[in-house]
């Protein structure tokens, strides 16, 4: 449950030291120095993270995930990939956390550029989904948590949820579509359907994907 994970109590409580050693030597960290960017949700395996820390080897980015022992695999893998590769790596972390509650206690108002939502948990009954990590409440909170111009990431398998996901952004007036040539030209667009161990799975069985990229407009909350 939440209580067997702490949970930094404002953004400048996020300790950069413990997730990013080489870069933030010490603890205190000033106020104008680098922030987290860009964040996984549902991060799994990591795989995604992997993919972009050696694409944008100058940005802070962070997966949070629920589970344990995933959290845990993901740290291990960052770290031989940190030793293996000596100065690179360096930049890519990951919080076991509940993103659902715990997203404005890592992020600062207008902090990240990039947010991303791969293959998430569908929660098919209607009952649950409030469960579902992209819904209208929660799309008022990454607005809040992304600048102006920042970019929300989403791509799954199950064609409900893929529109599910599509109308929650579409109805949100913090939210506009990114226009056919915004998409082609982004590099990480290519890597939400190949990047991740769940997009890989899915590719292997021949599934079909469903993907929604949305822009945070200049609306202010
Ligand atoms: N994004 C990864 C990928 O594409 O391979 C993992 C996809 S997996 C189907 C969904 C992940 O979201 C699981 O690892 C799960 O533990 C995590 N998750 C579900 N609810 C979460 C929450 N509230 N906060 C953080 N992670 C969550």
């Amino acid at each position: 449950s939440d209580s067997h994970f702490p949970v930094p109590l404002s953004p400048s409580h996020v300790d950069y030291s413990l997730h990013y050693p080489q870069l933030f030597p010490s603890s205190d960290q000033g106020d104008d120095s680098k922030k987290i960017q860009f964040a996984d949700i549902g991060c799994g395996f990591g795989g995604l993270l992997i993919s972009l820390s050696t694409l944008f080897p100058e940005t802070l980015m962070i997966g949070m995930e629920l589970r344990d022992k995933v959290t845990e695999y993901v740290k291990e893998r960052i770290l031989a990939l940190r030793v293996a590769n000596p100065g690179q790596y360096q930049n890519v972390s990951v919080v076991r956390t509940n993103s659902m509650k715990y997203i404005p206690n890592y992020f600062e108002k207008g902090q990240l550029s990039k947010m991303f939502f791969l293959f998430p948990d569908p929660h098919f009954k209607e009952k649950n989904h409030r469960r579902r990590v992209i819904g209208p409440h929660l799309l008022d909170e990454y607005a809040y948590a992304l600048q102006v111009g920042g970019i929300i990431y989403t791509i799954t398998d199950v064609e409900e949820l893929g529109e599910w996901m599509k109308a929650c952004l579409e109805g949100h007036p913090m939210f506009e579509a990114l226009a056919d040539e915004e998409l082609e030209a982004d590099p990480v667009v290519k890597l939400l359907s190949s990047a991740t161990e769940e997009g890989q799975k899915v590719a292997r069985n021949g599934g079909q994907t469903f993907q929604a990229v949305y822009r945070r407009t200049m609306l202010s909350l």
